[in-house]
């Protein structure tokens, strides 16, 4: 990219979106000499499905990313590391087991009664080592076709753990639990077979970037950036490419112009597309003049996205034990079983009963009296349509029917929205039973004017990234991350093959 960059006539590039992967985009360019970009952010701060908020006091809590998972070829990780924002505390690692439960976690039913931790952990135990297996593509081959949900019954049912009485129970718990990891609606909605194609990096998962949370991550990269690059409350609706029939494009040197909401324009030569998939899914038939070709919208419409929401509770001072790591609800009827989840959907219950899919509330790092709670899928998304107080008033009768200890009082609540935030739609990526994952990433990815457009088209105009478009860690913030990384360093090789036609 050298002789160009270092010409008067620098390529333009405009980033959409300023979360992960539109940060990774834009500081990669600016690390090769790029400095005519600028990054489009429609909300008022950058981060996007990462935000560090200071609801309750000084310390943070994380309303999207918590954790950075894993250390190895972690680069988000290693510049924690190097940075020194790494917290140490006891909070600050876990090691990343799916469904994992502490000795400190306290399990009850519905009856107000703790739940005996051994019969717990050889539930939780045994669940974990199934979907670890699942997780290294190590499952019997002719099931490939199931769903997680109908392999993990499968194989429960063939357990001596089925007949235990109350084991079942704990045993839909897990299945809740796991739809905060893969972002669904239900186990059953979830592909077997792609689930392994999903890679997690070797080491804890860390939490705790001191008090400043995610944010000091954040503010690294930003400080990066050339200033007034960043753009925030800068909606973009329409992205026009060579091609478009707008009149203001067939004269402008450039062949593409970003139209903003407020009407504001952008001419530029490359645009890199960071929005999430849930946007994508809700607007790309007019976000791009002229529409996507076929492969990305079909892509678009079979890779999922579903609903991940946290509630956070602020009581007056703590009610749990100090060894508490968290309170866990076990129902006993729920819409985690196979016939639970069909007569739910048929029923609606999501909406009634969405706080049954609430699996427990966690203790909150360096807040004592805060408690975390977790829902997901369509009864996150049903939630986030209810008053903050009511979701409050249910959470706390929920804690009080289980636990049966003196709740104190409810001085804030405050719950995530990334479902009704129209910039955002939805939490995280998933693999839909029947869907190619890395074939529809692939699509996903790939830049335009696509291989199979007219040849005469100028190169890499609208490029994607994002973390629907990682192949092996979609659904994190270092996916996200190098996914931009990755979009960045395809314009930085088309500007160096320019300067050598050999490269
Ligand atoms: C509740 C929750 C918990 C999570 N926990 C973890 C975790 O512990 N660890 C982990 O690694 N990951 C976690 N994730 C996932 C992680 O946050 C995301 O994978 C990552 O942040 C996505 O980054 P991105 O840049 O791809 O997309 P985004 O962060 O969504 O950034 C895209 C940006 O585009 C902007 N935008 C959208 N439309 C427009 C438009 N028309 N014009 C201009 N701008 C637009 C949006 O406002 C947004 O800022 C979690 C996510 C959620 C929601």
């Amino acid at each position: 990219m050298d002789s160009d960059l270092h010409s008067n006539h620098q390529p333009r590039v405009v980033i959409i979106g300023a979360g992960f992967a539109g940060l990774g985009a834009a500081t990669t360019l600016v690390k090769h000499g790029v400095k005519n970009l600028v990054i489009l952010e429609a909300l008022d701060r950058a981060g996007g499905r990462v935000w560090t908020h200071k609801p309750f006091g000084t310390a943070a809590v994380e309303l999207g990313a918590t954790w950075i998972h894993g250390q190895d070829d972690n680069p988000l990780y290693q510049m924690a590391k190097e940075r020194g924002l790494l917290a140490d505390d006891e909070f600050s690692m876990v090691t990343c087991q799916p469904v994992s439960v502490t000795p400190q976690d306290y399990f009850f039913n519905e009856q107000g009664k703790q739940l005996p931790s051994t019969q717990v952990e050889h539930v939780t135990g045994f669940f974990g080592r199934l979907m670890s297996q699942i997780n290294q593509q190590d499952y019997k081959p002719e099931c490939q076709s199931l769903s997680v949900g109908e392999y993990l019954d499968r194989e429960f049912s063939l357990t001596d753990l089925s007949k235990a009485e109350g084991s079942e129970d704990i045993y839909e718990w897990c299945k809740r639990v796991e739809c905060i990891d893969e972002a669904c609606n239900s186990m059953y909605e979830f592909s077997l077979s792609q689930l392994g194609l999903y890679t997690a990096l070797e080491g804890p998962f860390f939490n705790s970037l001191g008090s400043k949370g995610y944010q000091a991550l954040l503010d690294l990269l930003i400080g990066q950036l050339p200033s007034n690059s960043l753009r925030c409350r800068k909606p973009v609706q329409c992205i026009q490419w060579e091609g478009s029939s707008s009149s203001g494009l067939k004269a402008s040197k450039h062949p593409i112009n970003v139209v903003c909401e407020d009407g504001e324009q952008f001419p530029t030569d490359h645009v890199i597309v960071t929005v999430s998939l849930g946007c994508l899914k809700e607007r790309a038939t007019t976000l791009f003049d002229p529409p996507l070709p076929k492969g990305k919208m079909e892509a678009i419409q079979r890779l999922g996205f579903g609903t991940v929401a946290k509630i956070f509770l602020e009581f007056s001072k703590p009610f749990w034990p100090d060894d508490c790591a968290g309170i866990q609800l076990v129902w006993q009827q729920g819409p985690e079983s196979l016939k639970g989840y069909s007569d739910g959907c048929k029923q609606q219950l999501w909406r009634s009963e969405w706080f049954k899919k609430i699996g427990g509330f966690d203790c909150v790092p360096m807040h004592k009296s805060t408690l975390c709670g977790w829902i997901t899928g369509l009864a996150a998304e049903h939630m986030e349509t209810l008053p903050e107080s009511e979701v409050g008033e249910v959470c706390v009768r929920l804690l009080k029917k289980f636990t049966g200890w003196p709740v104190t009082e409810l001085q804030g609540v405050l719950r995530s929205t990334w479902y009704t935030n129209p910039y955002i739609r939805g939490s995280y990526t998933n693999v839909p039973v029947g869907v190619d994952a890395v074939k529809e990433q692939m699509a996903l990815a790939e830049p335009l004017p696509s291989t199979y457009q007219r040849k005469s088209l100028l190169p890499l105009q609208v490029l994607f990234a994002g973390e629907a478009t990682h192949p092996n860690f979609y659904t994190t913030t270092h996916g996200a991350y190098m996914s931009g990384v990755r979009e960045a360093e395809r314009l930085i090789k088309l500007y160096e093959s320019k300067v050598n036609p050999r490269l």
